[in-house]
């Protein structure tokens, strides 16, 4: 399975910043010893390629380093050339990733699922919108007929995924995410899950189950692209849930089953994790990644 990473593009950040950056290296290092991997440096998304998910403006602030004291706090990192680098290859490895699982059943990326990016701004740690642009990029540089499907279980919203694509029916959004979790506002997505906090292994399981049959009656998708966040977690400082590891475990095999059973290719982003202890959120991360093993050779 191939798996594409943007590590060694670090964002240069204020000293005790709250965004995980290490946890990408960690990974890395956890991911490089399995022999079935191969690691691939992720591409760089084109300005083409950014453009069909977002507004021209946008883009060029980004690029040129013209966004306000305001934008950048809203994004929760201050630019840097290494940002717009580092955003770029997050986005070109989705692209990476969705391209290969065309063929190979189911690749990865291991950052990425930045659904918090909305055609014209940035937001909570998410320059530009991977998913959107994969998605977008499948169908307008492989093919157009392509039904996409994006299951975002990160626990947060996948607002910005829901704002970009809300009037395009061939790309459905389904996010499963904590009530009372950032975004306080939220969007509407094909098929929204609100949890309540504390909400456990079991339930979860069950709304994940309901939600993947709602999907099949409602859509008929040719390509899932999973956003596997770890901050479900009971121990994650900005999740409020309460699931296990072997909780998201379950998770995970449920959508890469799901993707299985109708012969779907599935691309995958880690999306967010912010334990209290970052080698938990690094663990899960990582088992995502051997999970996606066992069913990759199933392709
Ligand atoms: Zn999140």
């Amino acid at each position: 399975m191939k798996a594409f990473y943007t590590n060694h593009f670090v964002l240069p950040l204020p000293l005790g910043h709250r965004f995980p950056m290490e946890k990408y290296s960690r990974l890395h290092s956890l991911v490089s010893v399995l022999p079935e991997v191969e690691l691939v440096e992720a591409p760089s998304a084109s300005d083409t390629q950014i453009l069909y998910a977002h507004d021209p403006a946008y883009v060029i602030k980004v690029l040129k380093g013209n966004l306000s004291p305001k934008e950048q706090r809203e994004i929760g990192f201050p630019w840097s050339e290494k940002m717009v680098e580092r955003s770029r290859r997050s986005s070109g490895a989705t692209i990476a990733a969705a391209k290969t699982a065309l063929t190979e059943g189911i690749a990865a990326n291991l950052a990425g699922g930045t659904h918090h990016a909305y055609r014209d701004q940035g937001s909570g740690f998410c320059v530009f919108n991977d998913s959107a642009i994969a998605a977008r990029a499948l169908q307008k540089e492989i093919n157009p007929k392509l039904q996409i499907a994006v299951i975002d279980l990160d626990v947060h919203q996948g607002n910005g995924t829901a704002s970009i694509l809300k009037n395009d029916s061939s790309i459905f959004t389904l996010s499963i995410h904590g009530k009372n979790n950032f975004p306080f506002t939220k969007e509407q997505s094909d098929l929204d899950i609100d949890l309540a906090d504390g909400c456990n292994d079991q339930n979860y399981l069950n709304v994940l189950e309901e939600s993947l049959d709602t999907l099949d009656k409602r859509f008929s998708a040719d390509f899932i692209i999973y956003l596997a966040g770890a901050d479900p977690h009971e121990d994650d400082r900005l999740g409020r849930l309460k699931l296990s590891k072997d909780g998201i475990q379950k998770r995970d095999e449920m959508v890469f089953q799901y993707a299985i059973e109708h012969q779907m290719p599935l691309a995958f982003s880690m999306a967010g994790g912010y334990g209290k202890n970052i080698e938990s959120t690094v663990e899960i991360h990582f088992q995502t990644i051997k999970s996606a093993l066992k069913f990759q050779i199933q392709y």
